[in-house]
């Protein structure tokens, strides 16, 4: 397999995953041997991305920043980043909502399905520990996520990897650098330029495991399914969510290519295994560390950059997550709150569900979180929201996978056009796994 490009090879995994998968569903004890002895080898593979997430963000940036030189350029790039975040989080929104009022694929669901799917998930554990999320989410003040960002302890937040207090540190002490005298900053610097390279060496060495890896996280998505025919009633409202999120990825490589100039084809393949990577784990937040990996050293931006504008993308743009936000909630409006489908209401929409997507964690599944805030904002009936959530429950998690692909493609995008601004995309120069490693054997 040593010649095969990286991609492929996690494709093969993805594919044998999936077939092993069904073929342990029909096979007696299949779902329990999976359980047991294959999704541990997932979630070491994820523990380690997650493990190097939190040094490679403190290291990229601080040495990005203290690169800098200036610190009127931080305030440039923040302020660029912020505004493309939004701008692409908008219209993200724009493409779910349009998409969603022409297809309708709510409109007509006969009531014999609705009380079928009522029944077998409103009670489901995972609806109801949404539900309990949510109105958890809700009781905190309207400027909680304003003092979320500030830690009072950077070890606990380290430790519990908050992912905007650690670039708000990271940032802090990269400013204080440039303030110092040169002679005092350098050591400290040469330390996480060190991190940096060692940080970058693992993700190297652990993308070694991940074709192996997606075999078990996919073998483990599989054998979660069991009522492919409430999935096939629910296929018009899939297909909507899939259709805007491959919209959304063509709008990326046209402003790729009206950019930067590059070839979409050529960033497509570049950013290939970070986003098979989030199809597989449908988590942002772990994929991150192979999303600064690749942006780096395989599309040539710089550490300054991407070491900002990533971690913050990770924790606060979401384009695919807004956009399933949007069809979601009008498709459930359609089936069972049709009344309240108006025009102001779906401008409602809009924003809250730029607000929500910016809320969630980068994690699985906590769009659908989320999802009932932006439901709640338009004054859908409380006791409907666990039918509402238990409707869209059963392909919450394929369809999760395909959003979390989009949230990382869109951060990789924003991370391309901040650097070109700023005169920051350079040729890439990638190291593979093995570089240095004749010396050392
Ligand atoms: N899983 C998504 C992510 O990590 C968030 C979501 O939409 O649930 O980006």
């Amino acid at each position: 397999m040593k010649k095969l490009a990286l991609h492929w090879k996690i494709i093969i995994g993805m594919v044998i995953g999936i077939i092993f998968g069904f073929i342990m569903n029909s096979i007696d004890g299949g779902k329990t041997f999976i359980t047991d002895w294959i999704t541990p080898f997932g979630t070491i593979f994820i523990n380690l991305l997650k493990l190097i997430a939190v040094p490679l963000i403190l290291a990229s940036l601080i040495k990005g920043i203290s690169d800098l030189k200036d610190i009127s350029k931080i305030k440039s790039m923040g302020l660029r980043t912020i505004a493309i975040y939004i701008g692409t989080t908008m219209i993200a929104i724009v493409i779910g909502l349009s998409i969603v009022n022409i297809v309708k694929p709510g409109v007509g669901m006969s009531e014999d399905t609705i009380t079928k799917i009522e029944q077998k998930y409103q009670n489901d554990a995972g609806v109801t520990d949404k539900l309990q999320k949510a109105s958890a989410q809700k009781s905190a003040g309207p400027l909680q996520p304003l003092v979320d960002i500030f830690p009072s302890n950077i070890f606990k937040a380290m430790g519990e990897a908050k992912m905007l207090q650690v670039i708000f540190f990271a940032l802090f002490v990269g400013i204080c650098l440039l303030l110092i005298p040169e002679d005092k900053a350098k050591p400290m610097i040469d330390i996480f330029v060190s991190l940096n390279e060692i940080v970058m060496k693992m993700v190297d060495l652990i993308m070694l495991f991940a074709p192996y890896a997606v075999f078990a996280l996919l073998a483990n998505v599989i054998i979660a399914f069991d009522d492919t025919e409430i999935l096939l009633k629910l296929l018009w409202y899939a297909l909507c969510v899939v259709v805007g999120l491959i919209i959304m990825i063509g709008f990326y490589l046209v402003l790729v290519k009206s950019f930067t100039g590059k070839s979409p084809l050529w960033f497509l393949n570049k950013i290939s295994p970070a986003q098979l990577l989030a199809f597989s784990t449908s988590s942002s937040a772990a994929t991150l560390p192979v999303t600064m990996e690749r942006v780096e050293e395989h599309i040539g931006v710089d550490k300054e950059v991407s070491g900002f504008v990533l971690p913050v993308g990770a924790t606060v743009n979401m384009d695919g997550t807004s956009l399933y936000q949007g069809i979601a909630a009008v498709f459930i409006m359609q089936v069972i709150w049709p009344e309240g489908l108006t025009f102001t209401n779906q401008l409602i929409i809009v924003l809250t569900a730029l607000l929500a997507s910016i809320g969630s964690a980068a994690v699985p599944s906590a769009g659908m979180v989320m999802l009932v805030i932006v439901l709640e904002s338009v004054g859908f009936p409380s006791e409907l929201l666990p039918i509402g959530l238990a409707l869209i429950f059963a392909v919450d998690r394929p369809l999760d996978m395909c959003r979390t692909v989009v949230n990382v493609t869109g951060d990789a995008t924003v991370s391309m056009l901040v650097a070109k601004s700023l005169g920051k995309l350079k040729d890439p120069k990638p190291k593979e796994w093995d570089d240095n490693y004749k010396p050392v054997s």
